[in-house]
């Protein structure tokens, strides 16, 4: 494990979240490399960091006052062992292609776990939404997808969205696609309805982390009635996660952005919730708001250089990171546990640092990474890519029971994968070894491609 890291390391020295995310593979997997040497002798772990084909290209797009704009666009097809390249777009100034291959090296695993035929791949900009114009966000991504589309399509990658890309930059891609390449297919997903999209895809990955939450507190015969719970984020998927939280009789009572958080001792019920949803998804405005709709709330500011985040300072008995990477760290999960949190289902991809994962882990805490507990949205996205080739829809109770079942699977195959390699109850060691062996048994089968 140890030259694999180095040798990444020494190749690409500033990738530190693509470092931070093998690193927890490698170590979870390690019992079966023992198990198994031909993966060795067959070189997996080196042909699996190595992405499969990285793309990056020049966005040039003129702004509102008519000047030039420049960004970077990334696509990374990371490995198509077990089905066409699949994974979001994420439009924040945040990323590079560290960033990127990080999320493309965890969605293969994710993808694996979730039953369907697809690989894993990621994209994005570090092109920033906030702030501009639909109309600049529209010449946005008509410029990225006049260059994504060489490389993209329904049967070799479908992208989605992500961070900063949801319904209404799916549907600009969408149409740039369609007009370059004349041809209407399921080539992203996440479509509005009327035009191939699947009903319960915008609640997917939050709806699927409450879901894998119920599961696990199942293990302890404990149901999610009357928890309360900690939700940071206030997008895609904190606002699902809040809304099935409420349906299961839970009380969430904080929610963020990246300049702060709302705490509500009441909990943010569904009028509450239906406000946040028009204020960030229709008028795009900040957390902070919030108190001033409801000034029982209070909103406390949080400085990103911070050394721990008072949101995961709270008494609760459940957390769902839902915002972005490294959000939490050992600190933040010292004060949940102090604090009663014993179940931890993260939305966010990779939201806890290696230290925070380590607390929770120790304290025998029911915590389930993103790439299990999030695996919800890539799984409609494959039901989605389904639904488009047989032109049809299904209603919304038939995905959504779909859905249930895919994460009661997942939930199962963590569980089974962590305590046939000795780790009962753990579901870091099951997600990463059942994702993986699945992934490195079929690159075995194709050969040295
Ligand atoms: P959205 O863009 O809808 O929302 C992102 C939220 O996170 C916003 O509240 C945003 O605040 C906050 N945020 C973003 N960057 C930071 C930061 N650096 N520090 C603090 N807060 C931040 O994205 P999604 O809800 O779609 O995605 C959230 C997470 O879920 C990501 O980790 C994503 O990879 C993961 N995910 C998403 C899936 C999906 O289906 N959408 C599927 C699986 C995982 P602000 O408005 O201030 O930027």
């Amino acid at each position: 494990m140890s030259e694999i890291m180095e040798m990444i390391k020494a190749r690409d020295p500033e990738q530190r979240e693509f470092h931070q995310a093998v690193h927890e593979v490698l170590q979870s997997v390690q019992p079966v490399l023992e198990r198994n040497p031909e993966y060795r002798q067959q070189g997996v772990l080196e042909r699996i960091v190595e992405p499969e084909r990285v793309i990056t290209f020049r966005v040039v797009w003129m702004d509102d006052e008519d000047q030039v704009q420049v960004n970077r666009g990334y696509r990374v097809e990371m490995n198509s062992a077990l089905g066409p390249y699949k994974g979001g777009l994420r439009f924040h100034p945040s990323v590079n292609l560290g960033i990127i291959k990080f999320l493309a090296f965890e969605q293969g695993f994710k993808n694996s776990l979730t039953t369907l035929a697809m690989g894993g791949g990621k994209g994005g900009s570090d092109f920033n939404p906030r702030g501009r114009s639909d109309a600049e966000v529209m010449r946005f991504c008509q410029a990225f997808m006049a260059e994504l589309q060489r490389h993209i399509g329904p049967n070799t990658d479908i992208p989605a969205g992500d961070i900063g890309v949801g319904a209404r930059e799916i549907g600009y891609l969408f149409g740039m696609y369609k007009k370059l390449r004349n041809e209407f297919t399921g080539v992203l997903t996440g479509k509005s309805l009327a035009w191939g999209g699947s009903l319960i895809r915008p609640e997917a990955t939050g709806y699927g982390a409450v879901y894998f939450a119920a599961e696990m507190l199942a293990t302890r015969d404990q149901t999610m009635e009357g928890k309360t719970c900690l939700v940071s984020g206030s997008g895609n998927v904190a606002q699902f996660t809040t809304e099935k939280i409420n349906e299961l009789g839970g009380r969430v009572v904080t929610l963020s952005d990246s300049t702060g958080y709302i705490y509500d001792e009441q909990g943010v019920d569904e009028g509450k919730l239906a406000f946040v949803k028009q204020l960030k998804n229709i008028r795009r405005g900040r957390i902070s708001e919030y108190c001033d709709e409801y000034p029982d709330a209070v909103y406390v500011a949080v400085d990103p250089s911070r050394d721990f985040n008072p949101l995961w300072d709270h008494q609760a008995h459940c957390a769902f990171p839902c915002a972005t990477e490294n959000e939490l760290n050992d600190r933040d999960a010292e004060n949940m546990i102090k604090n009663g949190v014993d179940l931890v289902s993260e939305g966010a991809n990779m939201p806890s640092t290696p230290g925070a994962v380590d607390r929770f882990v120790e304290h025998r805490l029911l915590y389930a990474p993103g790439k299990a507990a999030n695996a919800g949205g890539v799984a409609v996205s494959g039901l989605e890519m389904a639904q488009n080739s047989m032109r049809l829809s299904w209603p919304r109770e038939e995905v959504d029971e779909r859905l249930k079942q895919i994460m009661k699977s997942i939930h199962k195959t963590c569980l089974d994968a962590g305590a046939e390699y000795g780790q009962p109850g753990n579901y870091v060691a099951g997600a990463n070894i059942a994702g993986f062996v699945k992934v490195v048994n079929a690159m075995l089968d194709q050969g040295l491609v």
